[in-house]
């Protein structure tokens, strides 16, 4: 590791976050350590919210709800609109801590920036839309129709592998449709969490002093671990939660929310799958095979963690995989020749280890997985990203280990190779790569992939804002982002107006007195 290090990370993250605008006394003082995983070291120490503190401002969103969602929402539109201004002024800031906190390499940061700038432009066109249906009525001279209206508090519980986009997919829809938000981050990313925090004041100030009417409280955040969250789930002010993270932490949220009739939003854990066809193109597929297994050290959740790969081209490709596997260049994620940054923490590194050495007595055999010292970051957790041939999909090829280790499988037949695909228990993202048009189009019929996303020619990592995100089985079942997501955080009304002067009851029924 060369020049990017030398330079404390502790002093060039407060003076990132002080361009961009978080308090001082918002990073001192307290309990919660800020890490970077570049080195390992301490940033700050945040002081952490109570459960009391918690409730308060729940209470205070649940207040500022009630007066947002009377504000039109083409006027809550303006307010993301700006919020996407000074998202774009602060990209190079906001995108390089992101690198810093979560570990992820810089163009990779400012990509997550980019993802929010992108969800605000979306949710701005929203704001104007917001479509009902009239509907066909069985009476005469009635009209039905449905309306859509704000719910109330959003909850969101964040990961830490996308530190702050997956809370703008949330927020920036959230209050377009006229709801309040109470966002509780990973407590592993909690700088860029109170630096969005800063950012968004910034564009409400800007709202308010244009003449806008925006409610004190329409945004909190909570800074601390899982109490926090749970505070959320269990408040009912909050109507719905939308919770992104582990399906551990999913099975114990969803529940919980639904126990009050609550709603929730649920984005978990993935086993993403790629099959490789006799037609694929070789190189296209090699480069989306590496992006999507290796990149952001296999932190994304939708990774790509298992390759089908045919017989007539396992022994062509495989051997280029490895080789681009033990070439890739690994440090810090601030070096622009960097493409492997660190695992988040030693927790992530030890639960790699275990599932390599349970692979290995399923009768894997590992390409790389070892860990790689970088010179300055003895604490940081670098890691040669693994390939492991199975000879069948057993043991931890059916779960997800957050981190870069690729399960290779060799197939031949494809009916049975769709089987063995949708044969784990989660359902997030999968691929296939052929110029068979069969193929493909079975990948993607109701017989084909059971995930939430299914691509052709692409890896299953990498989704852009406009189409509905998420996945099944114990992927959770929740959408967020684009396509009409956005009705999961309002409530539906069905209207039936009488302009006539008869009441004709539906179904025939007579009543009368
Ligand atoms: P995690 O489950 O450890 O934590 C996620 C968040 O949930 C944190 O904010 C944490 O404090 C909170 N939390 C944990 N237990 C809770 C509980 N019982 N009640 C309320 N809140 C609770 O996840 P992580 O390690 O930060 O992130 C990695 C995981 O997230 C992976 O499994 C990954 O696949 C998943 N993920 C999924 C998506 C998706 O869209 N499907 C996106 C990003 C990450």
């Amino acid at each position: 590791m060369t020049a990017a290090t030398p330079l404390s990370l502790a002093a060039e993250a407060s003076s990132l976050l002080s361009s961009l605008g978080v308090a001082p006394e918002r990073l001192s003082g307290g309990t919660l350590a800020a890490r970077s995983p570049i080195t390992g070291e301490t940033l700050a120490l945040l002081p952490e919210h109570t459960a009391e503190q918690a409730t308060s401002l729940i209470a205070d969103a649940h207040t500022a709800f009630r007066a947002w969602r009377s504000v039109p929402a083409p006027q809550r539109g303006e307010l993301i609109r700006l919020f996407g201004e000074d998202l774009r002024a602060a990209k190079a800031d906001l995108g390089r801590l992101v690198s810093i906190e979560a570990g992820k390499i810089l163009s990779e940061g400012l990509g997550e920036v980019q993802e929010m700038i992108d969800i605000c432009d979306f949710a701005v066109g929203l704001s104007r839309q917001l479509y009902g249906l009239t509907i066909a009525t069985e009476r005469g001279e009635h009209r039905m129709m449905e309306t859509w209206h704000p719910l109330g508090v959003t909850g969101i519980i964040s990961a830490f592998n996308f530190p702050v986009a997956v809370w703008a997919w949330n927020a920036a829809l959230a209050l377009v449709c006229g709801n309040s938000i109470v966002w509780k981050p990973s407590e592993k990313t909690p700088l860029t969490a109170l630096a969005t925090e800063a950012l968004f004041q910034r564009s409400l100030d800007r709202f308010i002093a244009a003449g806008g009417k925006a409610p004190a409280n329409l945004s909190a955040v909570l800074i601390g671990g899982r109490a926090l969250g749970e505070a959320l789930v269990d408040n009912p002010l909050v109507p719905l939660v939308s919770a992104t993270g582990s399906t551990v932490m999913g099975r114990a949220v969803g529940p919980r929310v639904a126990q009050r009739f609550g709603r929730s939003i649920l984005e978990l854990g993935g086993n993403n799958a790629a099959i490789i066809c006799p037609t694929a193109d070789l190189d296209l597929t090699l480069r989306g095979v590496a992006f999507a297994a290796m990149g952001t050290a296999g932190q994304r959740c939708t990774t790509l963690r298992r390759l089908f790969v045919h017989d007539s081209v396992y022994d062509t490709l495989v051997p280029r995989l490895i080789k681009a596997y033990g070439s890739v260049s690994i440090g810090s994620p601030l070096q622009p020749s960097t493409l492997i940054g660190p695992l988040i923490d030693q927790a992530a590194f030890d639960a790699m280890q275990s599932s390599l050495a349970a692979a290995k007595a399923a009768g894997g055999v590992i390409h790389g997985g070892d860990r790689t010292e970088v010179a300055e970051a003895p604490n940081g957790y670098y890691v040669r990203p693994a390939l492991v041939e199975m000879p069948a999909q057993t043991g931890p090829v059916e779960h997800e280990t957050f981190a870069p280790i690729l399960y290779v499988m060799k197939y031949s037949d494809f009916e049975q190779v769709l089987e063995l695909h949708n044969a784990v228990p989660q359902g997030l993202s999968s691929s296939i790569f052929t110029n068979d048009l069969r193929e493909a189009e079975l990948f993607l019929s109701a017989r084909g992939s059971d995930c939430g996303i299914a691509n052709v020619n692409i890896g299953p990592s990498g989704a852009e804002i406009g189409g509905a995100f998420g996945g099944e089985k114990e992927t959770g079942g929740g959408r967020e982002s684009g396509s009409d997501s956005w009705k999961a955080y309002m409530r539906r009304a069905t209207n039936t107006i009488n302009y006539g002067r008869s009441l004709p009851l539906a179904q025939g029924v007579k009543f009368d007195i």
